[in-house]
């Protein structure tokens, strides 16, 4: 008595020797080699997955934590620079034009005492926080108030300051 099939073998053993005396079933046969191939692409996959969640969950802060540079202003003759910021750097920074610990973080002011007219080139302000003042910063330039991240209230197309400008002005 031959031998049958094994159910319990493994797919990917014997499956050569087996086709000879084991003839009836060809769709079996043909479908038995890609087992171990699927499972493996699988694991790839899964693998590769992974991977990727690992990367953007340990890797990643790795990579935003580089130093990033920021402008800073000097209070002596109010010129900024760019400065990157290094562990155990304390404001006020070294300024490149007094060469004096003078430069500070500065917001960008656009600004003006009119309404809906605005700066072409900002007016850097650093926030009183910095000179351990209290209340509100107020913008040497337009007298108006100037907050952390200090919003660009331009409108987005380059034309419309021009056509606003002529509307105010006519309206003073
Ligand atoms: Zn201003």
């Amino acid at each position: 008595m031959a031998p049958t099939p094994n159910e319990t073998d493994p797919p990917w053993i014997g499956s050569d020797e087996q086709s000879s005396t084991d003839g009836g079933t060809p769709a079996k046969q043909a479908r038995k080699p890609l087992g171990p191939i699927w499972l493996a692409l699988a694991l790839v996959v899964l693998g590769l997955a992974g991977y990727r969640i690992y990367a953007m969950l340990y890797l990643a802060p790795a990579a935003t934590a580089q130093p990033v540079e920021r402008l800073y202003l000097c209070s002596e003759t109010h010129k900024t620079f760019n400065h990157t910021k290094e562990i155990g750097d304390e404001v006020p920074v070294h300024s490149p034009f007094s060469k004096k610990q003078t430069g500070y973080p500065c917001e960008p002011c656009y600004k003006t005492k009119k309404d809906n007219v605005y700066r072409d080139q900002p007016y850097y302000v650093t926030l009183n926080k910095y000179f351990d003042k209290d209340g509100p910063t107020v913008c040497p330039d337009c007298g108006r108030e100037v907050v952390g991240h200090n919003p660009d209230p331009r409108p987005i197309h380059p034309d419309a300051p021009t056509t606003r400008r002529a509307a105010v002005s006519g309206g003073d």
